[in-house]
């Protein structure tokens, strides 16, 4: 049995010698966990920390859209004690995570776009500043490809469509494949399981895009039996409800990871896909891509 413990991603597809930045998340996350903070404080400590490393595809480490200008994130917080925060397509917040905790302390639970916006500024969250060197390679990477003949076969979702005919940006088609997202489970010394997962999206993608990181079910999931943390290709994780599958089964007597292994089993292996989670009982790490992970545990 887990007395408290954090476990952290950085997305499916990030390379295992970026664990170090998933350890600093973890341990950053621990310190609260110890002095008795809630599952809650530490997942978004936790993600806090993998926005502002800038090797992550979140925060500061935010992919571009294809117009090589614009940057819409996605956060979202949930604990078993059902408080829920979303911020989706949000622009210029050095922190999403930070504002979908504080998204928990309003009536609502999904604030998108504009809104998002604008409430981040009036709440004093501050602004993205500089995109990581990271965001700016991933960027390039895919001009690369573009011009080296599209990325239709490196990303199934793209098959049988042409970019051109559905460019959604304001500025004119020019040119333009990455994914990532970073996410923590926690459990804390009340049994509380919580999750939190920051993305910049799953490029190339249109403008307004939204994938499955801010939608409860599919890119997150915390309730009484475990919390999960979902990374991929987010069109194909929503039509699974990828983070739901796996709370349910173990709900109903799976082991974490057991489940976390069945979860990305659900997946043609030419999907990228991963989850972590946590349950009292232990944690569950699985992906089909590397991925770069860290976990911390007290052991009761
Ligand atoms: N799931 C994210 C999305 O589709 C991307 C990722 O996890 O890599 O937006």
């Amino acid at each position: 049995m887990i007395g408290y413990g954090v476990a952290a991603h950085g997305g499916v597809g990030s390379p295992e010698s970026f664990a170090d930045g998933c350890l600093a998340a973890c341990e950053s996350a621990f310190i609260l966990l110890e002095s008795g903070k809630s599952a809650l404080d530490a997942v978004v400590e936790a993600v806090r920390v993998l926005e502002d490393d800038g090797r992550f595809n979140a925060g500061s480490g935010s992919v571009l859209r294809l117009d090589g200008k614009t940057i819409e994130m996605d956060a979202a917080v949930m604990d078993s004690d059902r408080n829920i925060g979303i911020v989706i397509a949000v622009r210029d917040v050095k922190n999403p995570v930070l504002v979908a905790r504080s998204v928990v302390d309003t009536p609502h639970v999904a604030l998108a776009g504009q809104g998002a916006t604008l409430f981040a500024r009036k709440r004093g969250f501050p602004p993205l500043g500089r995109v990581s060197q990271f965001a700016l390679a991933r960027y390039e990477n895919l001009r690369r490809l573009m011009r080296k003949g599209g990325f239709a076969d490196k990303d199934l979702r793209w098959r049988g469509h042409d970019l051109r005919s559905l460019w959604n940006y304001e500025g004119p088609y020019d040119d333009i494949m990455s994914c990532d997202t970073v996410g923590a489970v926690a459990i804390d010394r009340k049994g509380i399981l919580a999750v939190a997962d920051s993305t910049g999206g799953a490029s190339p993608m249109l403008l307004g895009r939204v994938g499955d990181s801010p939608m409860v079910g599919s890119g997150f999931y915390a309730g009484p039996s475990c919390a999960t943390a979902a990374t991929g290709i987010g069109e194909e994780i929503i039509r699974r409800m990828l983070a739901k599958s796996v709370y349910d089964m173990v709900s109903r007597g799976d082991d974490m990871r057991v489940a976390c292994e069945k979860g990305t089993a659900m997946f043609p292996r030419e999907i990228p896909v991963g989850i972590v989670g946590m349950s009292r009982g232990g944690y569950g790490i699985s992906s089909n891509r590397p991925m770069a992970t860290s976990v911390l545990l007290k052991e009761r």
